[in-house]
């Protein structure tokens, strides 16, 4: 009882310029891909492996995906105190009593506030600048929260609040995040006893949130008063 003759394998001719490739791929599945690529990090081919991923999985992967992207742009809005992002009026750091307000550390960006929380070796508050100064690409002070800051230290030193101690300038050690944190400490000395600056800790010319956390951590204990 011998097996039937397999069939010949058909021969693999491409036919489809590699440019042409995702043509024939249906429309909506090639949006999704497209939609994908977009995002930081994802290739083609980890666009092609989530897209087929979700088709796989399902629908109810796909509504939670969709729904926590959307939840997430409509729900989040600014702290009214420290401009960090926030769910609430108020977030969660200001609102939190635990929280040392005697300290503030300032930031360029809100993933830098991930950056510091994730050392655990800071319990004050933060204050986020949405950029930096940047006089090439006409950002000023007015560009950044910088106005709000202001605001902030001096209701607090009015008697609205504890005052604050020490301020640290946690902005990137780079060409602007330097020169927004030279500014700043013109600025704030008059307001505060203390104003440092981070370590050298994080590479010069690099962005705090891609450092490791032990390198954030070092940069913050080798803070120097300015
Ligand atoms: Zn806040």
């Amino acid at each position: 009882m011998g097996r039937a003759p397999r069939a010949p394998r058909p021969r693999f001719r491409p036919t489809i310029a590699p440019e042409n490739a995702m043509d024939e791929i249906a429309a909506p599945l090639r949006q999704l891909i497209e939609e994908l690529k977009r995002l930081p990090g994802i290739g083609q081919k980890s666009a092609e492996r989530i897209a087929f991923h979700l088709l796989r999985a399902d629908r109810e992967r796909s509504q939670a995906l969709a729904q926590a992207v959307l939840a997430m742009r409509d729900g989040l809005r600014l702290c009214r105190v420290c401009q960090n992002i926030s769910g609430t009026e108020v977030c969660g750091f200001c609102a939190n009593p635990r929280r040392n307000r005697a300290l503030l550390c300032i930031v360029e960006q809100p993933r830098d506030v991930w950056a510091v929380e994730k050392t655990r070796q800071f319990d004050g508050l933060y204050h986020v600048l949405h950029g930096a100064l940047s006089p090439v690409e006409g950002i000023g002070p007015e560009q950044i929260r910088l106005p709000s800051l202001l605001e902030r230290l001096r209701e607090t030193n009015a008697g609205g609040g504890p005052v604050v101690e020490e301020i640290i300038i946690a902005t990137d050690p780079d060409a602007e995040g330097e020169a927004t944190a030279a500014y700043l400490a013109q600025l704030l000395k008059p307001l505060t006893p203390r104003v440092s600056r981070i370590g050298m800790g994080v590479p010069v010319g690099g962005e705090l949130d891609y450092a490791d956390e032990v390198t954030v951590s070092q940069a913050l204990r080798s803070r120097r008063t300015l």
